[in-house]
């Protein structure tokens, strides 16, 4: 191919995708639309949407307004052009699922690890999670464009590598290549965070944000910075490390050493802790009632119903934890003036007993200008964030020729 040839096959690959991206995002929308829109002239976009067309990728779907003249002819996504498998690596368990392109979920399927966290039992499991997904009925396996997977802890995604699952204890497991010398796809991994936001940003309540934060709080504490629409990931990797800054400089030692982290006050095991101290204290409650008099079967959820019934120990913890999350929220804020903040992740789920109080010392304890319009939302794809996200890695290498 001469270099010119090449030029044009490369510009017309960037067109392609410019108008993907417009479809995808404005759709239906008609052709004289995306023209104005992209800046392309009209002649590159009837072309590229015939190729589009004819690759099946989108489809031509109802008549728009018309603003005189012929009413023009829609184009939309062809939302089953092709699928993307998500995993995520939980603590516990792994989940994975088949998305199609508007990250609406085909399948999923969830398996515990067992008693074994190590790096070849772990990694045979989410294989076998994989496997039943590429053999669902009626999906052609050739429409599946590829795996994304969530892992926790310090990943680089360039090179598709887990530096450091501290909760595994993995070092330097290459993920990305054991996957593809398996499956023979292509396959993107990140952090497990990073890939909840990267699944709001394209479906779910950052849509419209080019700079938000999205925190996940789990069983641990981490968070996900995109700064202009891209992921900001640090010099190392591991920029977000907000489950690490100090809350109480008396708390509790934390794993990594120092004390009073906010993951050590308000994460989903911090919570826990907090109530059994409390009832073994003495205090009245209807939580050991509610996990069977038994207080190591007590769970967020068990604390959430209890909160629902009023149960003022619950309320209270549930309370202090919203408060302290605040407060690293305010850091945020000030720090890098975000239009959206999310929160995702189990503790979220207990709804407005954590956010009230969340909002309210953010907004408290952070500058005035900049709290008066940032948003604190739940995550909206809450649940299913972790494998939704994961799966989106492969869309947006689609979309965005690159992972950002
Ligand atoms: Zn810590």
């Amino acid at each position: 191919m001469d270099f010119q040839t090449a030029d044009k096959a490369f510009i017309r690959e960037i067109n392609k995708s410019t108008i993907l991206k417009v479809i995808r995002e404005k759709g239906p929308i008609s052709r004289a639309d995306i023209a104005k829109l992209t800046g392309l002239n009209p002649a590159t976009v009837t072309n590229n949407v015939n190729i589009l067309l004819e690759a099946d990728i989108i489809t031509e779907t109802g008549i728009g307004d018309s603003s005189g003249g012929r009413k023009p002819i829609l184009l939309e996504l062809n939302k089953n052009a092709f699928y993307a498998i998500g995993v995520d690596m939980g603590l516990k368990r792994a989940r994975a699922a088949l998305i199609n392109l508007c990250g609406e979920i085909i399948k999923s399927i969830d398996m515990p690890y067992g008693n074994s966290i190590d790096e070849k039992d772990v990694i045979k499991r989410i294989i076998e999670l994989v496997n039943a997904l590429l053999d669902v009925r009626n999906i052609d396996k050739n429409k599946i464009l590829g795996i994304g997977i969530g892992v926790h802890g310090i990943v680089n995604p360039v090179e598709g590598i887990s530096i450091y699952a501290p909760k595994f204890g993995w070092k330097d497991v290459a993920i990305k290549d054991i996957f593809e010398k398996e499956f023979r796809m292509p396959v993107l991994i990140d952090n497990d965070v990073r890939v909840m936001a990267l699944g709001e940003k394209w479906f779910g309540n950052a849509k419209s944000a080019k700079d938000f934060v999205f925190i996940n709080v789990g069983s641990g504490i981490g968070s996900a910075i995109v700064i202009n629409g891209d992921i900001y990931r640090g010099s190392l990797y591991g920029a977000g490390e907000i489950g690490h800054i100090s809350i109480a400089e008396n708390g509790p030692k934390c794993n990594c050493g120092n004390f009073g982290c906010l993951e050590v006050m308000a994460s989903g095991t911090a919570l826990e802790k907090r109530v059994i101290h409390d009832i073994n204290l003495g205090k009245e409650s209807i939580i050991p009632k509610l996990a069977g008099d038994d207080l190591s079967k007590i769970t967020g959820e068990i604390i959430y119903e209890a909160a629902k019934l009023n149960d003022k120990l619950a309320l209270d913890a549930l309370y202090d934890v919203g408060s302290c999350l605040g407060y690293a929220v305010s850091n945020l804020i000030n720090i890098l003036n975000p239009e959206i903040i999310i929160i995702g992740g189990g503790v979220a789920r207990a709804g407005d007993f954590v956010l009230k109080p969340l909002c309210d010392t953010a907004h408290k304890k952070s500058m005035e200008h900049l709290s008066q319009r940032v948003r604190i939302l739940p995550s909206y794809l809450n649940e299913n964030c972790g494998i939704i996200g994961a799966a989106t890695l492969i869309l947006n290498d689609l979309f965005e020729g690159s992972q950002k």
